[in-house]
């Protein structure tokens, strides 16, 4: 994106303090701007707070190309706002707000201290230090005329701005303040938003009451899972209602999309990825006949615990099975998946305002002057970073649009 002349004077709103619209307020503020945050909630970036609980996952480190096509559809949509903030730059930025990063597993960067407050005041610092203004308790109600409208403690308030950028979040955790009500006042303008979605979310798997009460809560490790998405190694736990964790998440868009389309999803799931199909059913073929199936099961392929109860709970003939037949199935074990966990338990949402009722520069073209930003566009990500770097570039991108416009206009 070309740099922005400096422009003073102008007075700028911001409504969402999320990563999203605080990186948007920041570079407004660099810039010599007047700017003010609405926040419906008592205190700004509550979802980024609990994102640090664990660990606040800030980016990813990986070939950037690949990094930049994780966002599906939207990959080339959002690609200008990540080229002009890349993973490098946010860790270049962390680590200005005092939050050293390090690269963990599979290239995740997380602050040293694996939590976002200290990042979070020191970032709320900076805003401070730039006199941006932050008015908490200050719901967005829509417009009157060109005014914005806020509900507030002391009833409805109007303000006027130079132009104004919606940092709304997406609608999951909806407690954590952005449940969505923008979406009736972007709908009194036409402007076309796709239905919100979970995604990074867990999902609803039958289990039998014994195998609830003796599993609920049990990690199942070191297997890989098997759908539309491909084949990916990893964790995850057995819920109350289903499953979670973050080898479901890596599914959970192909098991949402399989189950809107076809009403049906499964995840097949290996659970001795280490292990050849061929040498398994040697080892089963080796053990005496007529033995249990718990004791065929560690003897032959070193599996207790919840791992065997999968088999006994998912396949109840398992213990009628030839040697290849069951080697078949704990390499390829079917897990019927039969809805998404509720939105409001997803770390993320899919669906938001379309990228057709969007310009290059962050612009709702039918209402020129009001930006969008953040998860409230059409777009959805694996978890692994992902989600805050393209927050804050696309706030980052909302805001030189802003700039641009209000000096074009
Ligand atoms: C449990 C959990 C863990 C996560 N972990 C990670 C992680 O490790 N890495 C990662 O990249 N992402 C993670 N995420 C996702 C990430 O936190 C979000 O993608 C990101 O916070 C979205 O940023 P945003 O600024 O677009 O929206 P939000 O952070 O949702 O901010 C929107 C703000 O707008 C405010 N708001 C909403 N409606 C109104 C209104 N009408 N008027 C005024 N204000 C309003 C809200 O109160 C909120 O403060 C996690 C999410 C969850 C729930």
């Amino acid at each position: 994106m070309a740099p922005v002349a400096v422009m003073t004077n102008s007075n700028f709103a911001i409504i969402g303090g999320g990563p999203a619209g605080l990186a948007a307020a920041e570079l407004l503020a660099q810039h010599g701007h007047k700017v003010t945050i609405y926040e419906a909630m008592p205190t700004p970036a509550r979802k980024f707070l609990m994102a640090g609980k664990s660990g606040l996952n800030i980016t990813l480190d990986e070939d950037f190309e690949k990094f930049k096509s994780r966002y599906g559809a939207a990959s080339s949509a959002l690609a200008p706002a990540l080229d002009d903030l890349m993973p490098m730059d946010i860790r270049r930025w962390a680590n200005e707000m005092g939050a050293e990063t390090f690269v963990g597993s599979s290239g995740r960067v997380f602050p040293k201290a694996m939590k976002a407050s200290p990042l979070l005041r020191n970032w709320l610092g900076r805003l401070n230090d730039l006199n941006v203004t932050l008015k908490t308790r200050h719901r967005w109600a829509g417009f009157d005329g060109n005014d914005l409208v806020f509900n507030t403690p002391d009833g409805k308030v109007n303000a006027q701005h130079d132009g104004t950028i919606l940092a709304l979040g997406g609608t999951s955790w909806p407690r954590l303040g952005g449940n969505g009500d923008w979406i009736e006042f972007l709908d009194q303008q036409n402007i076309g938003i796709a239905p919100f979605q979970p995604a990074n979310c867990g999902f609803v798997v039958k289990w039998s009451d014994h195998f609830r009460d003796k599993f609920a809560g049990t990690p199942i490790k070191s297997v890989s899972a098997t759908s539309g998405f491909g084949t990916q190694q990893g964790e995850f736990v057995i819920s109350e209602t289903g499953v979670e964790g973050s080898l479901i998440y890596h599914h959970s868009t192909a098991l949402r999309d399989a189950l809107t389309n076809t009403g049906k999803a499964e995840l097949l799931l290996d659970l001795v990825p280490g292990q050849s199909l061929e040498k398994l059913t040697a080892r089963l073929e080796k053990q005496k006949p007529k033995q249990s199936l718990s004791n065929l099961l560690r003897k032959g392929a070193k599996l207790t615990g919840a791992k065997a109860a999968l088999i006994r709970e998912l396949q109840p003939l398992a213990s009628k099975r030839t040697p290849a037949e069951l080697a078949q199935l704990i390499k390829a074990l079917p897990l019927p998946i039969t809805a998404p966990q509720p939105i409001t338990h997803a770390i993320s949402s899919a669906g938001g305002v379309l990228w057709d009722e969007i310009d290059s520069n962050y612009m709702l073209k039918k209402r020129p002057g009001l930006f969008v930003a953040g998860e409230m566009i059409d777009w959805e990500a694996p978890t692994g970073g992902y989600l805050i770097t393209a927050c804050m570039a696309t706030g980052r991108a909302a805001a030189s649009g802003l700039m641009q416009w209000s000096i074009q206009k």
